[in-house]
């Protein structure tokens, strides 16, 4: 017998859902979708699974993350149904079934969430400061030990775990057969997806779609390579040009992206950016704090000028753990890898997507 739950409509609008309850199950969304295929149709076997509390169809499902958000859907959706937001609130609702330590659902409920942990990351952050009279050296090399630790750490200790959750829920569970091979066989296709998104191109091809995926590829490369620097190269610390330059390159990249994110986010011009989820807000403008912060504490050391401003640093460092602690293992970062994840899982169960 499936597990019905009966309150589940209730519970996916705490996750961001809107209106689908409208949708009278005429498959245009289906049919417009240039990413469902007819083995692997979507979104509206979501929404029935949905409507009928079908909580375990949906936690064993990769489909979720099939879907780009697009929002052609929802424009074509003659009930305003919207069923790509449903999607979306989906892979939030999912995240949260991943995730061990149930935090994941808490902040995506509870807006008041995020609020206390950004308060308790502040005050400690003030506290430690004090506790070390101010003393920039041992702050800085504070911070530098903490960006090494943490990434290993949340890796370790949330995210590593919560991706084995979710090949317990979409793999073993439903018995998928998948030979030992295949994992090796598949692997490419991990990291093809986690570096490009190339399925993004796949969408509707327009220009807004082309530039999305381009913002998307050169945040990924801004990002990642920015961790590289700042971790390995100890940007803050380097006296090597090549670095100092390569760190300014990459921070204002992010700024420059995510800037542009929250302008659309802002202006809601197309279905992607017309609904917000505080998650969504908390990414964009947590990364783009995180660039112009790295780009202006680094300018400041190269002007002499950090040592009676060093309260960008702690700025920084306060944005920097907050982005760490409670953005990457429980926000909206987290759908980068678990939708890598899921193309990689999709690979191993033979299911054929484009
Ligand atoms: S969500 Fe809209 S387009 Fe999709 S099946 Fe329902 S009513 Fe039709
Ligand atoms: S948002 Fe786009 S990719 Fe997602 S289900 Fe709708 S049409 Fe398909």
């Amino acid at each position: 017998m499936p597990h019905i739950n009966p309150n589940f409509s209730q519970e996916i609008k705490q996750f961001g859902a809107k209106d689908f309850e409208f949708c009278f199950n005429c498959g245009n969304c289906t049919a417009i979708c240039s990413l469902s295929t007819a083995s692997e149709s979507f979104p509206r076997e979501m929404i029935r699974y949905s409507t009928l509390g079908l909580e375990d169809e949906l936690k064993s499902s990769l489909k979720p993350w099939l879907c780009y958000y697009c929002g052609e859907c929802s424009s074509d959706c003659p009930r305003q149904a919207h069923p790509g937001e449903l999607m979306m609130s989906l892979r939030r609702w999912i995240t949260a079934k991943y995730d061990w330590t149930g935090l994941s659902g808490l902040f995506y409920k509870y807006i008041a969430a995020y609020i206390i942990g950004f308060l308790l990351i502040i005050a400690g952050i003030i506290a430690f400061a004090v506790s070390k009279d101010f003393d920039q050296e041992v702050i800085m090399h504070y911070g530098h030990y903490f960006e090494m630790f943490a990434i290993a750490g949340v890796f370790a200790v949330i995210l590593v775990p919560n991706i084995i959750r979710m090949w317990i829920y979409t793999i073993i569970k439903p018995k998928v057969k998948a030979p030992f091979k295949s994992y090796l066989n598949a692997f490419s296709e991990l990291i093809i997806h986690m570096f490009t998104q190339k399925r993004t191109l796949l969408c509707e091809d327009t220009r807004e779609t082309r530039v999305r995926w381009f913002e998307h590829l050169i945040l990924v490369i801004g990002y990642l390579t920015l961790l590289f620097t700042t971790v390995f190269l100890d940007w803050f610390g380097s006296h090597n040009l090549f670095v100092i330059s390569l760190g300014y390159i990459e921070s204002a990249i992010i700024f420059v992206v995510t800037f542009d994110f929250v302008l659309k986010r802002i202006k809601k011009k197309s279905e992607l950016h017309k609904f917000s989820h505080p998650s969504d807000w908390f990414f964009v403008i947590w990364l783009f704090f995180m660039g112009i912060t790295a780009f202006m504490v680094r300018l400041f050391i190269d002007i002499n000028i950090i040592e009676n401003n060093f309260w960008l640093y702690l700025l920084h460092l306060i944005v920097l753990v907050q982005w760490a602690i409670i953005i990457v293992p429980f926000g909206k970062w987290t759908h980068f890898l678990y939708r890598s994840f899921a193309m990689y899982f999709a690979k191993i169960s033979g299911i054929k997507i484009k």
